[in-house]
Parts: structure tokens; C-alpha cells; sequence
């Protein structure tokens, strides 16, 4: 394997500004290697000898510094991209040319970013395996029998594999953290409003976001800083005010770090692997000097319940855009209008799109609204109010990303309540907004036996303190010494 797709980022960005590597030369390299892949990872990529100039800064934004020099970036195929197809892993997308770019990829591009493809992903972003993609799933570089988790599987599996040094997704309940926990790499999850969602394929408006996938946390500072700010075109967007500090932290020296009970390795459903894993991370934040705390955290149990109403009752909402009319795919019938919406939307949207736009349509309707969606808002409110309780305790709360190391193909398709539950640690700070990182944090063997697959660690603090989330991973992250290469 060629030797500059082992450098991070970060690391590939210190031998360019010193002139011992040049930008298209590393570019090259990675362009290379999407192109031979074999894991499925990319719907798009950027043919080799073609990487793209990287677009002028936006004329007033103040913006490119130039500081990512070229690199190349990988971006899940949610995000519009202007002429370059984007699909959102969905049928009813093929053939649809953005005419425009979404602000986290143009901020990108302003700070010197190149794009080096569009990821695979499920279908509108809703999956915890990537099987739910319209393109076939993606496979998990460290076993190709296993999923790379999701949705923003591509993504992972394309760092993880060597295939791009870096790359973007986006997490509604963990389709960022669960995907990097389950390929051993870092995910970021920033806090709601961090980064602009203009340009994003809206899934469930309330809880999308964008981030960074990367090989470290350095690097998920790196793309964080250049992505994050308010952007006019999005109103829920705000920014990091205090701005993204690079980290630095080497240990966790009066840090008080909580561990819910019911939201830990005790946990129902917990792999011993995973379980072991986690242990291990508690003695290694006290070696490092932090102090662990039992904290409560009574109603996150119930976070995939409310989620479950929650996101497909904004889904529902969000993809009655697609109806044959403005974007992709259309299907005629003979009998008008309304056949022609029903049969693009039969032939375009997956199972499992079909069955949130159903159960979300259910929940909104007249007569179960209070009963359904309603309730679902209140259990959001106590669950945010259950961490704003635990931070008055505790700087930082850990819990393992996933219940599991990456599963079988297929092994969960057939059962959806099975693949729910995949996002049981991850949906309970996607409803209350706050930013949460996963790292990963050794490496377990399955349960059913076989070589051993990377467990990660979620870290997660109040809204908007995305530097110290980041510091404290840091240190955890030079403990840990994660071995970081599938083999
Ligand atoms: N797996 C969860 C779902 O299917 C979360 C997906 C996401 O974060 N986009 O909805």
C-alpha cells in the first residue's frame, strides 16, 4: 500500500507546509485508491488526474485562509454537491444534479479542501448498517462479511479503509458515532446549530447535523473549525461562538467524569467485549488522573422510543418533496397526477423509507398527534433536562458508542427493532442537542468468535463546549494507542 495513505491529515498538512510532499501528489494517491476500491464505499469519485481546484471563497465570508492545502475530502452523498449527482443512497435521487453546494462543503473548499468523492450511505440516512443504500451495502473493512455500521457508513469505511484521510457525514440518532465506533475510527457529532445544514438532504430537521469522520481527533478539530459558523441560509445554525481550539490535553487531571448506571456496560444487551472494553476506559480515565462519578441519567433509556416517533414524523414531512415533479425519478401511469406520484414513489423509495413515512404520517395524524407525538416531546424535554441535571455533577459522561462490535450482513435486516437498538447510546444527545465524539477504545472479539473488531468509547458535554469535548478525547485518545489499520 502506498505509505501516504497510512498519514492523517493533519500529519499529511505538516509534510506539505514544510515542501516535503506535494498536495496533488497526495491527492493522486487517494484518488488512486478510491478508484480501485472494493468495500463499495463511493457512489462518486474524482477521476485521478482530475482533482478539482478547490472553489473561491464566498465574495464577504472572510474565509479562505487556505489552510487544508488541497486535501482531499470524502462527503457523504447527502450533502449537495453543484453538478455532481447526489442521491442520498435513494433511487428516487438517481440522475439529480445539485445546482448548488451545501455550506459545509463549501467551507470546505473555501479553507482548500478538494473533492475526492460522494459516499455510499442508507437511503436518506436512515440505517445503522448502510444496507438500507439503493447502491448496495457497504462492507466493513475489517471484516468484508461485516457492516460498517451507518448510516454514514461510506464514509467510515473509506477512512477506515485508506480510501480518502478524511471525510464528512451526518448523524441524526449516531449515523456518525455508531459507523466510526464500529470501523475504529473518530467521529464528532457537534453540538445542534454548530455547522449549517443548508444543502443537506433534511432527514428530521430537529436532530441532522453535520461532521467529521477522521483517523484522529486532531483531524476532527481541523474540519470542525472550518465547517462550524451561523450561515444566513440556515436559521437554526449559530456557530460555536468561543470558536474550535486544536487539542492539546494529555491527561484528565481534575475532570469529573459521570457513568450513568442503566447507560454504561451494565446495560441490557451490552456484548462482554464491548463491556470489557468500557471497563478498561474507566481505569484509563482515572489513570489519567479524571474522577468517575456515578451520575443519573433516569429517562435516556427511553431516547430510541422517542426518537422512533420523533425523526419519522419529520421524515414524513421532509420526503413529500420528492413526488416526481422536481427532483430524479419519475414514474408515469395513465390516470394523472396522482398515479404518477404514487408510482414514483413506489418505485423510488426504499422498505425502510416506506415504513418511517408510513409510522410518521401515523403519528401526526389527527387524533393520535397528542397521544404519539406529543408525548415523544415531552420524554426529548426530560432527557435534555436529565444531562443539563448530571453536567451540574460532571465536566464530561462517557458510555460505550454501540452496544456491539460491527455485525454480520444481514444479520439484522429482517428484524427492524434489532437495528433500532443499534442506536441505543448515541440518540439520547441527538435529542438533547448536545455534541458527543466516539474514538475508538481497543478491540474485542465477537461474540460468535473470530478475529478481533474495534470497540469505540462516547464521550459527550454541554452544548457548544466542542473544545474541551475535543480535549478530552485527546488525552484519551494518546492513552488508548489505538492500533488504528484493519489489516
Ligand atoms: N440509525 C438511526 C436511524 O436509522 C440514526 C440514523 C442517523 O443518525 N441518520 O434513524
Amino acid at each position: 500500500m502506498n505509505e501516504l495513505l497510512e498519514l492523517s491529515a493533519a500529519a499529511a498538512l505538516r509534510r506539505i507546509e514544510a515542501g516535503e510532499l506535494s498536495a496533488d501528489e497526495y491527492f493522486e494517491a487517494h484518488a488512486a485508491a478510491a478508484a480501485g476500491e472494493e468495500l463499495n464505499a463511493y457512489l462518486w469519485r474524482a477521476e485521478p488526474g482530475e482533482a478539482r481546484p478547490a472553489p473561491d471563497p464566498e465574495p464577504g465570508s472572510g474565509r479562505g485562509a487556505g489552510d487544508l492545502r488541497g486535501m482531499p475530502i470524502a462527503v457523504k452523498d447527502l450533502f449537495c454537491t453543484e453538478g455532481i449527482e447526489t442521491t442520498a443512497g435513494s433511487r428516487i435521487l438517481e440522475g439529480y444534479r445539485p445546482p448548488y453546494t451545501a455550506t459545509a462543503v463549501r467551507r470546505l473548499g473555501e479553507a482548500g479542501a478538494r473533492l475526492l468523492g460522494k459516499t455510499n450511505m442508507d437511503e436518506f440516512a436512515m440505517g445503522s448498517s448502510t444496507e438500507n443504500s439503493a447502491y448496495g451495502p457497504v462492507l466493513n473493512p475489517w471484516d468484508r462479511a461485516r457492516v460498517p455500521g451507518g448510516s454514514s457508513g461510506g464514509s467510515a469505511a473509506a477512512v477506515a479503509g485508506r480510501l480518502a484521510p478524511w471525510a464528512i457525514g451526518t448523524d441524526t440518532g449516531g449515523s456518525i458515532r455508531q459507523p466510526a465506533s464500529l470501523c475504529g475510527i473518530v467521529g464528532l457529532k457537534p453540538t445542534y446549530g454548530a455547522i449549517s445544514r443548508y444543502g443537506m438532504v433534511a432527514f428530521a430537521s430537529s436532530l441532522d447535523q453535520c461532521g467529521p469522520l477522521t483517523r484522529d481527533v486532531t483531524d476532527a478539530a481541523l474540519l470542525l473549525r472550518a465547517m462550524q459558523g451561523r450561515d444566513r441560509r440556515d436559521s437554526t445554525s449559530v456557530g460555536i461562538e468561543a470558536g474550535v481550539e486544536l487539542p492539546s490535553r494529555e491527561d484528565l487531571a481534575g475532570l469529573r467524569v459521570g457513568v450513568a448506571r442503566d447507560f454504561s456496560h451494565h446495560a441490557e444487551g451490552v456484548e462482554p467485549g464491548v463491556a470489557e472494553t468500557f471497563e478498561r476506559a474507566l481505569a484509563t480515565i482515572e489513570e489519567l488522573g479524571g474522577e468517575v462519578e456515578e451520575v443519573e441519567l433516569p429517562h435516556a433509556s427511553h431516547g430510541i422510543s422517542a426518537y422512533y416517533v420523533i425523526a419519522p414524523a419529520e421524515a414524513s414531512s421532509n420526503l413529500a418533496r420528492y413526488d416526481g415533479v422536481r427532483y430524479g425519478l419519475r414514474v408515469d401511469g395513465e390516470r394523472g397526477l396522482v398515479e404518477m406520484y404514487e408510482r414514483t414513489r413506489a418505485r423510488g423509495f426504499g422498505a425502510e423509507v416506506k415504513r418511517r413515512v408510513m409510522l410518521g404520517t401515523y403519528a401526526l395524524s389527527s387524533g393520535y398527534y397528542e397521544a404519539y407525538y406529543g408525548r415523544a416531546l415531552r420524554v426529548r424535554t426530560r432527557i435534555a433536562e436529565d444531562f443539563a441535571r448530571a453536567f451540574e455533577r460532571c465536566d464530561l459522561i462517557v458510555t460505550p458508542t454501540s452496544p456491539s462490535v460491527a455485525f454480520e450482513l444481514g444479520a439484522r435486516t429482517a428484524d427492524p427493532l434489532a437495528m433500532y437498538l443499534s442506536d441505543y447510546f448515541t440518540v439520547p444527545m441527538s435529542l438533547a442537542g448536545i455534541p458527543a465524539i466516539s474514538i475508538p477504545a481497543g478491540l474485542a472479539t465477537p461474540p460468535g468468535g473470530g478475529p478481533e473488531l474495534p470497540v469505540g468509547l462516547q464521550l459527550t458535554t454541554p452544548a457548544f463546549t466542542e473544545s474541551k469535548l475535543l480535549d478530552a478525547a485527546h488525552a484519551l485518545e494518546r492513552a488508548f494507542a489505538f492500533e488504528g489499520a484493519p489489516r
